[in-house]
Parts: C-alpha cells; structure tokens; sequence
C-alpha cells in the first residue's frame, strides 16, 4: 500500500519499514531526504497509510535529523499534522521516539509541537546526543538499550 505521490516520484516523503522482529516495527525517517518535505497533507496521508500496516506489538520511530534545517522548520505545519496523528491515532503500541543527529531545529520545531501531541508520545522522546543509535544500520543497539531500560 504505497503512497500514490511517492509511487509516481519516489522520495517524495520520507517515512520507511526498517525491520520487523521481536514484536517491534522500526520506521525510519530523514525529512531532509524528502523532496516534497513541504507537502503537509501528502505527508500525514503517507504516514497514515504506512503506520496502518503495522501488525507488530509494538512501533518505534527512528527520526533522522542529519540535514533538518529552517527550510524544514518553517515546515511548523507538517510536525504539528504528524505530531497530532500519531497522538490520536498510532500512540498506544509506540514504544519510543529516537531523535538521530538532533540539532538546534529539531528542538525548535518540538518545542512548537509540544502543545499538540499527548502525553504518552512527550514521554517517549529520547534524543540520541550520544550517539548510540547513528548508524541505523546496527539495529542490535536499539534493542540493547531497551534491555538497560
Ligand atoms: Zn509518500
């Protein structure tokens, strides 16, 4: 179920399935890779139709910043739209969110979307400044930090 704008133009948004295992879905995100990173109501549909296909116990959120900057922070709508979805509608099995690469944008635009996102989404934000999860690729450190949990 791939998203009719990325169909015809792939990257057009950035939101993808990394891994499945251990009753957890990882998806993977860098908005600076997306072309259309301006396209609010294409992004929230995109995240809708992928986060729908979700049959694992559990979802966590790998949210690359390497790139994000103001042309992405003036984006407001788009993290509020995001931030408002997965609040009403994907919260309940999201077991973290990992910022990646955070900058001084991202902390800007998650100050904005503070007042929109509930407090079960807040609570699972962990902002990987000591780089334990850079390289995506080595998905055993995601789990071995659960476990020290
Ligand atoms: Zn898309």
């Amino acid at each position: 179920m791939i998203c009719n704008i990325c169909h015809l133009e792939p990257g057009s948004h950035s939101l993808r399935k990394i891994s499945e295992k251990d009753n957890t879905t990882i998806y993977y995100t860098c908005p600076a890779q997306a072309s259309k990173y301006y396209d609010c109501s294409g992004i929230i549909h995109h995240y809708d139709n992928e986060l729908q296909t979700i049959t694992t116990e559990k979802w966590i959120w790998i949210m690359d910043c390497n790139g994000f900057d103001m042309k992405h922070l003036m984006q407001a709508q788009v993290g509020i739209g995001l931030g408002e979805l997965i609040s009403k509608k994907y919260s309940a099995n999201l077991e973290k969110i990992y910022v990646i690469n955070p900058n001084w944008y991202i902390y800007s635009m998650t100050s904005i979307v503070w007042p929109f996102i509930g407090k079960k989404v807040r609570s699972r934000i962990v902002y990987d400044t000591n780089k334990y999860i850079t390289n995506i690729e080595n998905l055993d450190i995601i789990q071995k930090i659960e476990l020290n949990e």
